[in-house]
């Protein structure tokens, strides 16, 4: 059920009662279901003869000895296109799946932010895009190291995505009060206050992206809001349009390791 309600005052503002209306969504709740259900098995179905094309693809590029420039650079496209499809499928997977799991162990977070940013390194300089880290390690802290990592490729790679060339995206992290705080901040497009409100909700584009040729689907930042979450962490976003955005992650930090 879902519910609202409203106070009833007198002509003199003293409260009076109140209505209360209460509708009744089960129909709604199981279409939603029904709806997500669809979009995982269509998703998983899918990413089986992808990733085949992928490896056949990869088999190809190999040993290209004997194929034309043109033939290979025809290939390399066909697999960047389906390597960027199996993204997709993947965070659709993901987001119409209620729940995120998680293995979490002791990780040293600068590390993963260290791997992130070596790995985003080819699409900054491809973007123009100066990044950069201020991070000094270790930073302890009790997560899944795949799915942190996720959040902050997908926070890393808006930044860059979001930026124009010569802009400048910096990662940095502080401690404080038994907290972690990972920042991403770029010098981007940022985004009006309506649109920041709504960033962390699934499939949302800014208008400004949308009528843009950036490609993407809207659902990098509620996956990265629920893996977060899922860690007991919380993320928030600070944002003026024409200057630029930060992100910022907080995860409850471990303590040292046990002497033992
Ligand atoms: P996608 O990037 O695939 O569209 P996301 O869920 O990652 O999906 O982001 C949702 C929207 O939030 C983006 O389409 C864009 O409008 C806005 N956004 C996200 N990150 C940034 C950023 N760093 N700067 C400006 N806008 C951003």
């Amino acid at each position: 059920v879902s519910t609202g309600a409203r106070p009833l005052k007198n002509d003199d503002g003293d409260f009076r009662g109140a209505v209360v209306v209460f509708n009744e969504v089960t129909g709604l709740v199981d279409a939603l279901a029904a709806k997500d259900e669809v979009v995982s098995t269509v998703s998983h179905e899918f990413r089986t003869p992808l990733t085949s094309i992928i490896g056949n693809l990869d088999l190809v590029l190999a040993d290209t000895e004997g194929l034309d420039s043109p033939v290979v650079r025809r290939i390399e496209v066909a697999q960047r296109n389906a390597e960027r499809l199996l993204a997709l499928v993947s965070d659709l997977l993901m987001s119409a799946s209620s729940a995120v799991h998680v293995h979490p162990r002791r990780t040293d977070l600068a590390g993963l932010v260290e791997a992130s940013l070596g790995s985003a390194q080819a699409h900054a300089q491809a973007s123009r895009v100066d990044l950069t880290m201020d991070v000094r390690g270790p930073i302890w802290a009790h997560v899944d190291p795949l799915r942190i990592s996720q959040a902050l490729d997908n926070l890393v790679s808006n930044a860059i995505k979001y930026s124009p060339d010569g802009g400048s995206v910096r990662v940095s992290a502080s401690t404080d009060d038994g907290l972690v705080r990972l920042h991403v901040a770029d010098t981007g497009m940022g985004m009006t206050a309506a649109d920041a409100r709504r960033v962390f909700t699934r499939f949302f584009r800014s208008p400004a992206v949308r009528e843009g040729s950036i490609p993407g689907a809207g659902l990098g930042l509620s996956i990265t809001k629920a893996i977060v979450e899922r860690h007991g962490g919380s993320i928030s976003c600070r944002t003026l349009p024409g200057h630029g955005s930060t992100f910022t992650v907080e995860l409850p930090a471990d303590g040292p390791p046990a002497a033992f």
